[in-house]
């Protein structure tokens, strides 16, 4: 399955920030950021972006590359407006081209039930709009507009991280249950060392303790970045890597303290579990 992620906007794009200042973009690329990542953990997924930091990358550009790549999916993430002063507009819509296409249709729904359910918000349904991104891309396309930018408390919980990821989560669960998507297994056999094996057909030398994977991710760049993350936390993490880049917190000779890890991992909100070798 080939996706493709369009965070709406650039960084400089005009207008498209809140009153205290957020650009719309800096919300956008986070949430895509996430989903990359999140999708990293599904088999046979591919993810491009249509968005760049560098530029705002223009709307034909984008369904382009879309089209070009031929991509089975186009979701573009952005965060609504209303008005011109803080206001109480608000809630979650999720947007397919006016033709209303049944896979489609069928995508967005489930991005709009999972946004509502996972982040609480007020659902204001699927609805159709005349929008570039969805009438010019060959394949389902949605829009999703994750909040209210003029919402004093919508653009609050845009700022935050546990906010993007479940608008990431929304949207990955979204994909996954549309297109079957299926996990990755656990984690295979790893050698107990912290450095990546030189040679990974090598075979594994089982250490018998309980590790923690508090991540996985299919570029390096992203695995060492959640290291300096969970490092600034407090926490000692490192890469490993059997394919896909994965962080590992901690080892164990009993299970219990791999299982107070993973608890005070989750309490600071990151994904954790226990695997053995
Ligand atoms: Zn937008």
């Amino acid at each position: 399955m080939k996706f493709m992620l369009d965070a709406g906007h650039g960084f400089n794009t005009a207008g498209k920030r809140s009153f205290d200042g957020m650009r719309e973009y800096e919300f956008t690329r986070k949430v895509a950021a996430f989903a990359r990542d999140m999708l990293a953990s599904y088999q046979n997924v591919t993810v491009y972006f249509a968005h760049s930091d560098d530029r705002d990358v223009p709307l034909q550009e984008r369904t382009n590359a879309a089209n070009r790549l031929n991509v089975d999916a186009y979701v573009s993430i952005h965060a609504n407006a209303f008005g011109s002063t803080w206001n109480d507009a608000n809630g979650i819509e999720t947007y397919v081209y006016t033709t209303n296409h049944q896979e489609t249709y069928q995508l967005a729904q489930k991005v709009q039930n999972n946004m509502v359910s996972l982040t609480g918000l007020k659902s204001r349904g699927v609805k159709t709009a005349n929008f570039h991104v969805l009438r010019e891309t060959k394949m389902p396309a949605i829009l999703v507009e994750c909040g209210f930018m003029t919402n004093r408390n919508e653009a609050a919980l845009m700022r935050t991280d546990d906010y993007q990821r479940k608008c990431a989560q929304a949207i990955v669960n979204a994909l996954a249950a549309q297109y079957n998507l299926t996990k990755i297994q656990a984690p295979t056999p790893q050698p107990p060392t912290p450095t990546p094996p030189s040679n990974p057909a090598q075979p594994p030398v089982r250490s018998g303790l309980y590790k923690v994977q508090a991540g996985a991710f299919s570029e390096k760049s992203n695995a060492d970045a959640h290291v300096r993350k969970l490092k600034s936390d407090g926490f000692a993490a490192f890469v490993f890597t059997d394919g896909l880049y994965k962080v590992q917190a901690g080892a164990f000779s009993e299970r219990k303290n791999a299982e107070d890890l993973v608890a005070r991992l989750k309490a600071k909100g990151y994904q954790a579990f226990i695997f053995t070798d």
